[in-house]
This record gives structure tokens, C-alpha cells and sequence, in this order.
């Protein structure tokens, strides 16, 4: 990868298209509505912040016609139900579902509470599966879509003190492929982009639970095969690749985005 890529200016056509981000306020799921808007679709952002939730949406253009935001939480099935009633209302279908909200705390498992497990399972796990579980029906009925679960390296492998996330995220990779399997022959594609450290207020709020932030994260760069971490926009250009008709025949996939860091 060259320094010079510039993925901001990344183009697919989404002209028609009705997409879902969820936890879009910031990061990944910020670049991903930006990129889609781009390509001319009509999206509604959520996210748990109101405040966070509008300007992001200040940030990314009018809001109105093309670009919405709806305050939910996705650990709520009534909530997760909300987002999909609210883009039919809005938008009267949908095409692209991007389940990106999520969270991550590091902690050995001694320490795990009750709470903190429901809190990393109900957020990661089971809000992209009852997103799903009310889109389904409106997928079917558009006769195709693409849900897009973002999922994680932790997804794909065991990383240390991070028990509970990998659970979250190998629960969600693995739903991904199940699911794909099931609404294969309606045209909906289902898959997973898996990133490794991303530089976004997730990887900062992490920085700050560490004892030598600096030291951390020159050991965390030097792990990576490409030796430097993620940018949110090039996670968002895998989404926008799978939510897009030119991955038509991927589904079932866990997409790696992340330097190189599980290819050993
Ligand atoms: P981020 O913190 O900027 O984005 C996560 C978003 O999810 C935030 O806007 C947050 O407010 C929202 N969110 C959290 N809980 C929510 C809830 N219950 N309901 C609705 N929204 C909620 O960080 P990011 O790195 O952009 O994370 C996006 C996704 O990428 C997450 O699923 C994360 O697990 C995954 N991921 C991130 C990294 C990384 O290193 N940054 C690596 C692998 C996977």
C-alpha cells in the first residue's frame, strides 16, 4: 500500500441504494456513511449519543431527503426493530445494512462482572442479530440486499485479555456465515469484515486503560506485518466493496482488513 492512497475520494455507485450504519457517529461507521452518501445512497445513521449522532450528520451533509440519524441503542431488540421501521418510514426500502456499532474493553477474565460480559455480548452479538432478524423481511421483499457485520481480527483468532470481545465477534463472524447460507437463494448477501487495529476513539479510549500508552502502542505498530495500524477508511472501502454490486457473488465471508496481522 502506497502513503499517497487516498481513500477519500473512493467512489462506488449507490445511486438508488437505502443503507443502515449503525454506531456511525464516529470511526469506522462515520467513514462508511461517508463513502456510501458519496455513492449517492440515502442513509440513516444511529448511534446511543444524540448529540455525537447530529453532528456527525452536520458533518456529512443535510440532513433531510438523503441522510437521517436515528438515537438507538442496538442492545435493545425493541430499539434494533426502530432502525428498521424508521429507514422503511423514511425511505420506504432497504438495500445495505451495515452493523458496525460495538465495543470493546480489555480485562483478564477474573475481573469480567456479569454486567461487562452482557454489555460486550448484547452490544456486539446480539444487536447485529435482531438488526438482522428485522431486515430480513424487508431484504426479502426488496429481492436482494447486503448486510455487512463488522466483525474483528478478535473474530478470527484468540487475542490476549480480550476473552469476551472474541467471543462477540467469532459469535457474529460465524452468525454472518450461517445466515448467509440461509439467504443465499433470495439475493441477500451476508458477510464480515474483520479489521485489526483501526485508529478510531475505540483504539484511543483503549490507549488510555493501558499503564504506558506510548510504549503500547509502539509494540501493538510493530506487530503488524505492514508495520503501522489501520485508518477508518480503509475498512470503510471494504464495506462499501461488499455492500456494492461488484462483490455480487461474495457472501459467506469474513474479509480481513487488518495489515497482515492474522496471515501468520
Ligand atoms: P468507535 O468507538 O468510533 O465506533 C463504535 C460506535 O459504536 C460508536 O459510535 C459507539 O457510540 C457505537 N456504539 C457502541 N455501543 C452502541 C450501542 N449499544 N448502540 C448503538 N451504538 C453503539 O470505534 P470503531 O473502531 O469505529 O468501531 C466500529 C466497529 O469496528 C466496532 O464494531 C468494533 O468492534 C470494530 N472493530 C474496531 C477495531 C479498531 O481497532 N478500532 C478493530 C476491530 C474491529
Amino acid at each position: 500500500m502506497t502513503s499517497d492512497t487516498n481513500l477519500l475520494g473512493c467512489r462506488f455507485d449507490f445511486s438508488k441504494k437505502v443503507a443502515i450504519v449503525t454506531g456511525g457517529s464516529s470511526g469506522i461507521g462515520y467513514e462508511t456513511a461517508r463513502m456510501l452518501l458519496a455513492g449517492g445512497a440515502k442513509v440513516l445513521l444511529t448511534g446511543r449519543d444524540e448529540i455525537k449522532g447530529e453532528n456527525a450528520v452536520r458533518q456529512l451533509g443535510e440532513p433531510g431527503q438523503k441522510l437521517n440519524f436515528l438515537k438507538a441503542d442496538v442492545s435493545q431488540p425493541a430499539q434494533c426493530k426502530k432502525i428498521i421501521s424508521s429507514a422503511i418510514e423514511l425511505y420506504g426500502k432497504i438495500d445495505i445494512v451495515v452493523n458496525n456499532a460495538g465495543v470493546f474493553n480489555a480485562n483478564p477474565i477474573e475481573n469480567v462482572t456479569e454486567k461487562e460480559f452482557d454489555w460486550m455480548i448484547n452490544t456486539n452479538l446480539k444487536g447485529p442479530f435482531f438488526v438482522c432478524k428485522y431486515a430480513v423481511p424487508f431484504l426479502k421483499e426488496n429481492k436482494g440486499g447486503s448486510i455487512i457485520n463488522v466483525s474483528s481480527d478478535a473474530g478470527l483468532q484468540g487475542n490476549r485479555l480480550s476473552s469476551v470481545y472474541c467471543a462477540s465477534k467469532g459469535g457474529l463472524t460465524i452468525f454472518s456465515k450461517a445466515l448467509a447460507l440461509d439467504l443465499a437463494s433470495y439475493g441477500i448477501r451476508v458477510n464480515c469484515v474483520c479489521p485489526g487495529d483501526i485508529a478510531t476513539p475505540m483504539l484511543d479510549k483503549d490507549l488510555k486503560t493501558r499503564s504506558d500508552p506510548e510504549k503500547y502502542l509502539e509494540t501493538l505498530t510493530g506487530s503488524y506485518p505492514v508495520g503501522r495500524l489501520g485508518r477508518p477508511e480503509e475498512v470503510a472501502s471494504v464495506i462499501c466493496f461488499l455492500a456494492s454490486g461488484i462483490s455480487d457473488f461474495v457472501t459467506g465471508a469474513s474479509w480481513s482488513v487488518d495489515g497482515g496481522i492474522t496471515a501468520g
